[in-house]
Order: C-alpha cells, then structure tokens, then sequence
C-alpha cells in the first residue's frame, strides 16, 4: 500500500502530525504504533506514580482553542491516566484513530532512490510505502534494561516502568527491589512503599528533588485556564523551556544569602520544575548553581531521619538540574518508613541477580519482585531501533557511529523526505515537550506544502549544515553546566557502548523556533530541495485547517 505519509508513532506527535497532514494538506496518511492503544510515553509509563512534570495547563496542545477550552484538567500536574484520557478525547474530535494502526512496530525503513519514496517493514512482515517518512517515535521510547549478571535466574517478576502491564502490578505482601532513581524512581518509590511489605532502593546517583506539591485544581483555576489560552500560548512560545513560567532576570549574586534564602524557602513551599527559575544564572554559574544545590541538599537531611540515608541520599555529584530535574511527593520523607531501605550502590555496589533476589557485595537482598527504574536509550535508541537505511543503502546506525548527526533535529543528510519530531539536536527533552512537537509538527507540514506548491520532490539536510548545527548544539551545551554532568542520559551515557555525545539542543526553544523559522524563510537555507520533476501527490488540494 502506498500512502503520502507514513508516521511512526502515536503520542503527542504522531496524533498532531496525522491531523496536519491529512486535514490541513489532504494527503493520504497512515499511522504505525507498536503499542496497542495512543498516547505514547503514557500508553507505556503505567507504574506506580506515574505523573508529568509540567503542569497540566501547559502539557497540552495549544493549536486549537476550542480542543484547550473543552478540556478540564482534574490536578496540578496530570497523571498518566489523566494524559491518555486526554489524548483519547482529541483523537475522537479529529477523528484520528480511523487512520492508526496499531499493535504495529516498525522493524525497517528504506529509502529507494529512483522511485522516490520510502519503504517501511513492520513486525508482521507487511509493507508499506510513502513519500515522506516522519518519526514521531518520542525521545523517551526504548526502555533501557541494565545488563546485570544473573537477570535470568531471578525466579520472581521484574518490570520495567516504561514497559508496565496495563492491568497494574500487585505489590502487597511482596519484597520489592527497585533499580533507579531518577525522575521515574523518585516518582514510583513512594507508591510501591505504601503497599509492599517492603521496598529496598538501589541508588547509584544520589539525585535532587523538589516537592511537587500536586493538588487538585478548583474550578476558579480551569476557568482562568480557559480565558488565558492567548497568554499562556503566547508565553509557551517565548519562554526558554516551552513553559509558562519565566526565569527571575536577577543572578544569584544580585542578593544577600539571607534574602536568597527567603526566595528559595518561597519557591520550595510553591513546589514544581520553577524552583530552578528563581535565578537567572544557576545554570551558567558554578557558584551560584551551588547555592541552589546545597540548599536542596540541607532539606533532605532535614527530612530524613536516618543520618546514613540522609548522607546517602544527600551525597549528590553533579550540579542541580544538569541531570533532568525531578519533582516528587514524599520521596525523601519514604526513606523515613519502616518498611524501606537504601542501597547506596557506589558504596555497595550490586554483583549479579540470584534467584531469590539481589547480591552486592556486601549482602544477599531478597526479592519477589525487581522494578526497573532505569530509564531508555534515550533521543538515538527509537530511531536507531527502526534499522532506517537512506540512500544507496547506507545505515543510519553506521553513521552515528560515533553519534546522532541532524540538521536542527529535523533531517539528516542521506535520508530525503524523513522527518524526525523531536530529533537529536532539537530543544526535545529540554522543554515541556508538547511544545516542542507542535513547533515542529507546524514546520514539517509547513515545509512539505512548500515541496507541493514548488514542485519539489526532496528535501535532504546537507553535510555543511549538518556539521556547522552539530558543532553549535555542542557549544550551547558547554556554555551551560548541563556539560558537567558527564554521566546523564543527555550524553547517552546510562547505555553502555553509547557514543557520549551531549544530544539535546539547549539554546532554549524560542530561539530555535526564530532559527527554524528563518531557515524556512530563506528557502530552507540548508537543506538540499530536489526540484527536478515534481512527483505525484495522491492528496486533494491544501485546504484550510478545519475548526476543531
Ligand atoms: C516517565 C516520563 C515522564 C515524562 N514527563 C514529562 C514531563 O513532565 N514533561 C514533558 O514535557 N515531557 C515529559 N516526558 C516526555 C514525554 O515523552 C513527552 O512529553 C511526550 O509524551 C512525547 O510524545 P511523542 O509523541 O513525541 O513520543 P512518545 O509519547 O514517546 O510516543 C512515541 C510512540 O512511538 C512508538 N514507537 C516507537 N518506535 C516505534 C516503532 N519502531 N514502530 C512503531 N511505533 C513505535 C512508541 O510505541 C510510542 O508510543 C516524560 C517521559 C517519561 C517517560
């Protein structure tokens, strides 16, 4: 079957970029899943606890006030339920599912040279073909597994959090382990400590964390949610990081310890991801990065009571927030219950999985139950999963051997026609990421009308481009303390093998979105558009976007 389009994946981006291109240009389009239903990372991340960090008046679409205005969010920050539900609600007023295909993975795409157009593989061994080929496989899709000795004789279950069963586990009773603390394990902790017998957490990076603060929204705060749809587009599009909070203009320096104290007690009491925008210049300044670190620090000793898990759990190696900064409800205060422990793998660190459990190197830990906090590969690992082949056959793995090589995250030199949403090298996981696909969900369809409308049959990022965007991705990273971090999954290195390559572009997005803005103006400044011979489009005419 030949479509138009073909998309890959259906969560905040493939659903946009479906309704774009078949209502907005009219082209034939088809949607390929692996998951069984939409939604995407929330399809996916059922565990315990499973909540977004940015707050449900933002973590939304914004190209339609009406599908905004007809959507009430029931707390502060959605859960994943809350999110899939969401995300079903837009599918049924645009009509979307009719067009997915589900239960569906893709296994291998390919470009053929003369006939223009790529050809995809899926799990069952169907084919199909398109034109242009966008992956909206998600930063965060690939669920990354450790390879620790002995996972095969473990005789109890284990889970990963971003592959949990859609019927739920049951802890109760049960002795759990739980691998990871990052955003995930500093969310799902707390949960799985109320109903198991016990729960031990094996760290090995001590992490930082700010109180949500989570609660449910009043009907006062969804109304003004409603008549502030401009503002709070307009301030998504202008911010940074794609929320609508503001960084504070003034530096850590500006003022006095006693009244930068105040400011952070403030932001702390206020809870959620602003706690880092009290101060202009914590990313940028060693100190003043500092201050804020050490007064995260002096909280979870205050909280925990145990002095060795304080110690612990405060003994954090990396600036604030150069790893992804995680908001939480009670994970310092879990660690104060009887019925939970630390492993602090630097000092202890694990030999292999038994049968009954997990050894280190000082203790036999008995399990039922072992849960994967450990996050995927992340940004390279979906694209790179989908074995994608351009022309004359060369592997996109092999030229990312020594790391993901794009033009703005949005194309990369040899693979014509594919798109990738959210691609290495764009803001991606950077922002509050519903923002970011819209941009470039808009820009993609912006640019195929254009290939429609001049006739031209390939859009292909140059090498030139490619490697002058590279070096500047690198260079805005090593302006920010996000560099210090070494051991992020930014830099791919929770993957073993993985080339350590800082991959996401962290100029903020409003100054990416003038940057891919301007390059669209100056004809794809960039991009090698093929205009010889126009091909054959099978959709209509472009049309308006349809109210919604
Ligand atoms: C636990 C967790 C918490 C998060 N919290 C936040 C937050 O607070 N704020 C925020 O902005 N973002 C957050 N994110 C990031 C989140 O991924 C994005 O916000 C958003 O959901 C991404 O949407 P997407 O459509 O780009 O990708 P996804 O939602 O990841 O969807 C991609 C889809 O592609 C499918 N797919 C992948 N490969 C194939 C293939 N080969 N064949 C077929 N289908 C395939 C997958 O099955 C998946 O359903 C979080 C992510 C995780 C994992």
């Amino acid at each position: 079957m030949h479509f138009d389009a073909l998309i890959v994946g259906a969560g905040f981006a493939g659903l946009y970029q479906l309704h774009c291109l078949r209502d907005r240009l009219g082209l034939t389009v088809r949607v390929l899943e692996a998951g069984g239903d939409l939604g995407g990372t929330w399809y996916w991340n059922r565990y315990p606890g499973a909540r977004c960090d940015s707050e449900s008046h933002v973590y939304r679409y914004f190209f339609s006030r009406e599908l905004s205005a007809e959507w009430q969010s029931s707390e502060r920050y959605p859960g994943a339920s809350e999110i899939r539900a969401y995300l079903d609600y837009v599918a049924r007023k645009l009509d979307l599912r009719r067009d997915i295909q589900f239960g569906t993975r893709v296994v291998a795409a390919s470009y053929a040279e003369g006939a223009n157009r790529w050809t995809i593989e899926t799990d069952s061994g169907a084919r199909m073909s398109a034109t242009w080929l966008v992956t909206a496989v998600g930063c965060l899709s690939a669920a990354n597994v450790p390879d620790i000795p002995g996972l095969h004789d473990f005789q109890g279950k284990w889970y990963h959090t971003g592959q949990w069963p859609r019927d739920g586990v049951d802890f109760s009773g049960k002795r759990v382990g739980q691998i990871g603390t990052g955003s995930t394990g500093i969310q799902s902790a707390p949960v799985i400590a109320q109903t198991a017998a016990h729960l031990t957490v094996f760290q090995r990076t001590a992490n930082y964390s700010v109180p949500a603060r989570n609660a449910p929204l009043t009907a006062e705060f969804n109304r003004w949610v409603r008549e502030s749809f401009d503002e709070l587009r307009e301030a998504t599009r202008s911010t940074i990081n794609g929320h609508a909070f503001r960084i504070a203009e003034r530096n850590v320096a500006d003022v006095s310890p006693e009244e930068r104290e105040e400011i952070y007690r403030a932001a702390w009491a206020k809870g959620g991801l602003q706690f880092r925008a009290t101060f202009r210049d914590v990313m940028t300044n060693r100190a003043a990065n500092q201050t804020m670190a050490e007064f995260v620090k002096a909280r979870i000793r205050d909280v925990v009571s145990n002095p060795e898990a304080a110690a612990d759990l405060a003994d954090i190696d990396h600036p604030y927030a150069a790893k992804r900064p995680p908001i939480d409800t009670d994970y310092f205060e879990t660690f104060n219950r009887p019925n939970v422990s630390l492993v602090n793998l630097r000092k202890d660190p694990i030999e292999r999985i038994t049968a009954d459990g997990i050894r280190t190197k000082t203790a036999e830990h008995k399990l039922d139950l072992i849960v994967f906090a450990t996050g995927f590969d992340a940004l390279t690992g979906p694209l790179l999963r989908m074995n994608i082949r351009g022309r004359s056959g060369r592997l996109l793995r092999e030229d990312w051997k020594a790391g993901p090589r794009t033009y703005l995250g949005l194309q990369m030199p040899g693979y014509p026609n594919l798109f990738t949403i959210t691609g290495p090298g764009s803001p991606s996981v950077l922002t509050n990421m519903p923002v970011a696909i819209e941009q470039h969900v808009e820009w993609i369809t912006d640019c195929i009308a254009h290939m429609r409308e001049h006739g031209i049959r390939t859009i292909e990022a140059s090498e030139e481009a490619t490697r002058t965007w590279g070096e500047h991705v690198q260079e805005c990273a090593r302006a920010t303390l996000l560099w210090d971090a070494k051991h992020s999954w930014y830099f791919g290195a929770n993957v073993p093998g993985k080339p350590q390559v800082f991959m996401p572009y962290s100029g903020g997005l409003a100054r990416y979105r003038r940057t891919c803005e301007g390059v669209a103006a100056r004809d794809y400044e960039g991009f090698v558009l093929d205009r010889e011979g126009a091909s054959e489009f099978s959709g209509a005419a472009a049309t308006a976007l349809p109210g919604v």
